[in-house]
């Protein structure tokens, strides 16, 4: 049955995308997970912005420098409460990845000691990874992973092991976007904190898709991108306690996130300007603005509900495909609207191509977690991942599309 959480006619007519033919056939966009598609009332965020107010931000005394940092800030606000964080504790970003860099630089070369356990997990993502081995090999400190369990969950058990070793940070995703596995990441940083080790939570599947609220959630960083939540690319935020960002060192050096200036020293802006070096990606965050607008005006919990209605349909259909080998856990209600599969032996990328001459998208490869392809057991999968304009007629062209790949393949 399909969900009635949101209405799917409503919401797939904001996406001007959606019209748009692939090889003659109706566009089923199921690679989500990589990147959302926009609806036009982010667009015209865009476009409003250069075409009425344009300007650089916090230094002009000028009516349309004035404008350009009112709207830049209330789209720091805009975003603080949708993640249920202070304001001040927004810094923008280009995303997940350079939030996570920013720590890795801000808080790690200040923290981490030669000696200190680095710990993270075995589903993360590889911007949840290699900047910890950068940071574990020039401190001298060591990387360790999280194990996981049969059915694609964290082994906390091991973690809680790990915790004895005294780690200085813990850094876990929120959720999978490979297995789509949701972890309880407040249990997880509540134990973790109380072995003294600092939290980071990879926030990038679970921000555009779910309620995530960070004083729930109890991290010190929670790192997420734009281009993920209906917001534009080379937009992203990092949110993190107060107290941390005023103890870090500045990220970037340059204009805007400075004091004072003198030849041999500098001191610095307040938070979260402190991090903003340089000129910002205003129009973005607009854009980005606009994007948490539409995602409210929805409500987050009929967002997860409509996610999970399509995931269990999806499980369903696809499990009828000969062949199918599904990752991840069994439950839709633990996990986010991402499903990795293999069909025999036929490779992900041949899959993706098949699919495509039938106009629907989905990812192939190893979808930058090779750690975790590696305890798969498999060098890639394919991953159909849903969003707010998916309907289960999206997953039944899927499972067509299967079919037809059964067929030339002889499988
Ligand atoms: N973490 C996870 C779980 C992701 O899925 C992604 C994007 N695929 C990232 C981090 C990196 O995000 P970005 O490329 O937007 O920096």
């Amino acid at each position: 049955m399909q969900s009635e959480s949101l209405d799917l006619d409503r919401v797939r007519a904001d996406f001007p995308i959606l019209r748009r033919r692939v090889n003659g056939k109706r566009l089923v966009y199921l690679d989500n997970a990589a990147t959302s598609q926009k609806p036009k009332q982010v667009i015209e965020s865009l476009n409003e912005f250069y075409s009425n107010y344009n300007a650089n931000v916090h230094r002009s005394a000028h009516r349309l420098g004035e404008e350009a940092t009112e709207a830049y800030e209330l789209a720091r606000e805009k975003v603080a409460r949708f993640v249920g964080s202070p304001t001040e504790q927004v810094v923008f970003t280009r995303g997940t990845t350079e939030s996570i860099n920013l720590v890795r630089f801000a808080w790690g070369e200040r923290f981490v000691r030669r000696g200190d356990t680095v710990v993270t997990t075995l589903m993360e993502h590889h911007s949840n990874i290699v900047p910890w081995q950068l940071l574990a090999r020039r401190k001298g400190a060591s990387l360790k992973f999280v194990g996981l369990e049969p059915g694609g969950t964290l082994d906390v058990g091991s973690l809680e092991r790990l915790l004895k070793e005294a780690p200085s940070l813990v850094a876990v995703t929120q959720c999978s976007n490979v297995l789509g596995t949701v972890n309880d990441v407040a249990k997880l940083c509540a134990i973790s904190r109380k072995a003294g080790a600092a939290t980071v939570v990879d926030a990038a599947q679970s921000v555009p898709h779910m309620p995530v609220d960070f004083s729930q959630i109890g991290c010190d960083f929670l790192a997420f991108s734009g281009h993920k939540m209906l917001g534009p690319t080379g937009i992203g935020a990092l949110v993190a306690r107060k107290e941390l960002l005023e103890e870090m060192d500045p990220f970037h050096g340059g204009g805007e996130m400075i004091r004072e200036v003198f030849p041999d020293h500098s001191t610095w802006n307040d938070v979260p300007f402190k991090f903003e070096a340089g000129t910002a990606n205003i129009a973005d965050a607009v854009g980005l603005g606009a994007a948490v607008d539409y995602l409210r005006s929805l409500g987050m919990d009929a967002v997860r509900e409509h996610e999970v209605g399509l995931l269990r349909y999806a499980v369903e259909s696809l499990s009828r495909v000969k062949g199918l080998r599904m990752y991840g856990p069994a439950n839709p209600e633990r996990r986010g609207g991402v499903l990795a599969f293999n069909l025999a032996d036929i490779h992900a990328h041949d899959l993706s191509t098949i699919l495509d001459e039938d106009g629907i998208a989905i990812r192939a490869g190893h979808h930058c977690a090779q750690p975790l392809m590696e305890w798969l057991g498999v060098a890639a999968t394919a991953r159909a991942s849903f969003y707010i304009y998916n309907s289960n007629d999206d997953v039944d062209a899927l499972v067509a599309g299967l079919e037809k790949a059964r067929r030339i393949f002889k499988v």
